[in-house]
This record gives structure tokens, sequence and C-alpha cells, in this order.
């Protein structure tokens, strides 16, 4: 397959701005700048080359059963390594640097050499095992006094955001699931986090009035989506918001896509009449970002969620490559909660965090500062 490396497009992103940005004009997604920072840049490069021989691996199994998979992914993997020798080199070898860039690149060549979903048994696999936990952990979310439920939410997104429930194996599954959340829960390091405006979201979720509408970009499949972020939308609805659930158009490494999370939502509404009836009335709405890679451009996000966007007082970034890597120092018209689990040195050290820390930050919308 002949491959033009110097014809890089967007191709995973929409076509709107997403409207809570507060100056769209100014707006730059990418929170580390790769092109001033050499020693940066080389570190992000090592860690996309060290990621690379499992994307590989994972891609060749992924269609296991056509005979030329394994030639593809080989192919795959050389190309992907020569765009970032070539950035080594050059440092617009195919556009400025950054996270976001090798994302989009990495995802084309993806497409291009016909590899759509190679992570998909993997999330297919983790959402069961999810899946089966959800319903022991929404009644706990339930049964604690409604002035803890916030911090509760919160401590299942991180330990879901921590951890790729991985599977044993099918009869196993609830098993490992289980044990693996938990031990995520039980490994969150105590508070006060390096990032920690908990408190402060605390103090404004218990100030009347609630919030009306919600908008939350979901990250991973398995734990992080199910035992995270249904339990806060339920969280939500409880409290009498509308909320929109925003997931990938297509798919990108271990990330939920839209339709992944429409089937997951579904299966939650037939064990929780909350999510059931918001799904049925109206107020849970899932729309599809636009976005395909494990990062977000907010500048090209779907027509579909910058409509459904209009309206929210409550943004819900999470994971660290939309919360982070992209958009940490983005501003938003609303209240903004970024939340994620740290699991990149060069994250942490960016950000003023520690490794496997969850960080909450927590901005005010600038109405109320
Ligand atoms: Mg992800």
């Amino acid at each position: 397959m002949e491959l033009v490396t110097s014809q890089f497009s967007h191709p995973a992103a929409g076509s709107a701005v997403f409207p809570l940005l507060v100056d769209p004009a100014s707006y730059e997604p990418s929170t580390i700048d790769l092109l001033s920072d050499a020693q940066g840049r080389e570190t992000w490069l090592r860690i996309f080359e060290s990621h690379l021989p499992g994307l590989v691996r994972l891609a060749a199994q992924s269609q296991d059963q056509l005979p030329d998979a394994a030639s593809r992914a080989a192919a795959l993997g050389e190309a992907f390594a020569r765009v970032l020798r070539e950035y080594r080199r050059d440092p617009c070898a195919h556009g400025p640097p950054s996270v976001l860039r090798f994302c989009t690149i990495r995802q084309e060549l993806l497409d291009r050499f016909g590899f759509d979903d190679p992570y998909r048994p993997i999330k297919e696999c983790e959402n069961t095992a999810a899946m089966r936990i959800l319903p022991q952990v929404l009644r706990e979310l339930d049964a604690l006094p409604p002035d803890q439920r916030l911090a509760a939410a919160l401590s299942n997104i991180f330990a879901g955001n921590l951890f790729d429930m991985g599977c044993a194996g099918t009869i196993a599954m609830y098993e490992s699931g289980q044990v693996e959340f938990r031990a995520a829960q039980r490994r969150l390091p105590p508070r006060p986090w390096s990032v920690d405006d908990l408190d402060a979201a605390a103090t404004r979720f218990s100030t009347p009035p609630p919030h009306r509408k919600a908008v939350i970009f979901v990250d991973n499949a398995g734990g992080d989506a199910v035992l995270g972020m249904l339990p806060l939308a339920h969280y939500l609805l409880e409290r009498g918001a509308e909320v929109v659930l925003t997931a990938n158009s297509r798919p990108a490494l271990n990330d939920v896509t839209h339709e992944e999370l429409r089937r997951l939502v579904e299966q939650a509404g037939e064990i929780d009449p909350v999510l059931q009836r918001a799904s049925g009335d109206g107020r849970l709405q899932l729309v599809p970002s636009g976005n395909g890679i494990p990062l977000i451009d907010l500048s090209r996000v779907s027509r579909e969620l910058a409509a459904s966007a209009q309206g929210a007082d409550l943004l819900v970034l999470e994971g660290m490559g939309r919360a982070l890597e992209t958009n940490f120092h983005a501003r938003f018209t609303v209240d903004t909660l970024k939340l994620a689990m740290v699991k990149e040195q060069h994250v942490a050290d960016t950000i003023g965090a520690r490794l496997y820390e969850p960080v909450c930050r927590f901005e005010p919308a600038p109405a109320a500062r």
C-alpha cells in the first residue's frame, strides 16, 4: 500500500465550534506545547513509539480471520514509526507537533490500513464485566446521604478511569471486574490531591439552584463509562438536570463510541429506572461528538453536539485526553468539571500533579466568579 505521508488531514473531527467555549477565536486545544519544547516532543515521540507494538499486535488480532491482517498491521506499524522518525528530524514534518496531531495521524493510518476498531473485543469484554457490577454501584451511590453523593460519584469515575479492567476469561469476568474496580477504588490516593477542587464543587452542588443541564464527555469503554459516567448521569438526573452524554463518533483505541454507549445506556435502563425514564422522556440525550481520537479539539465537534449543548449550565470533561492533554487551559461559559486519572508522567509534570493521582478541577461559570 502506497502511503502519502505528507497528506494527513483531520479526518476525525466534526465541523462545528463547541458553543460553551468562552473565546473560540483564541481557543488552543493542546495543553502541551511540543513545538518549543524539544524535550517534551522527544518524550511524546517515545511514548507513541512504545505503544506502537501493542497496537500492531491488537490490530492484527482484531482481524485474525483475514489472511493479510498481520502484514497490514506490520505495514501500519512501519508507516507510523516512519512518521514519528520524520517528526524527530523535522518538528513540523506533518504539521505542528502535538499529542493531538500524533493521535490524529495514528488514527488516519489505522483507517488507511483497514483497521476500523482494533480494541472492539476488549471493549466488549470490559463493557460486559462492568455492566454486571453496575446495579451494586448504583445502589451504593443511592444509599449515601445526598451531600456525599458527588464525592462518591467522582471516586467511581477516578477508579474507572484508572483501570482498564482487563478480562481474564468469560467465567471469571464478573469476579475479575469486581475485584479490579474495588481495588482501584481502594488505591485512590487520599486527598488533598495536587489539583483538588472537590470541596468547591461540592459547595456549588449543595447551593441552589441545582444545574439544569449537563454536557458530559465520556472517555473509555468498560468500567470508565459504565461504573463512572453512567452513575454520574444517574446522579445528575436524580437532581433534576437534563443530561447530554457525548462519546466519539468513530472508534479510537479503547474509547467508548456513541453507538456502544447507546447500547450500554439501553442495557443500564433495564436495571435502572432513572436512566430508563430519562431515556424515554428525552431528559437523557446521547449525541455523537464528531470526534474520532482519544483527545478532542472543541473547535471541531459535531453540529448535533453543538446544538445539544445549548442551554447547558454544567460541563464535564473526563479522561486524560479530553480534560488534561487537551482543554486543561480552555475556559468555558458554564460550571466545568475536568476529571481524570493521571497515567503519564509528562502529563503529571505539565499540570503539576502526581502520577496515578486523580485530577479534580472545578471552574465556576465566569459570571459566578
Ligand atoms: Mg481514552
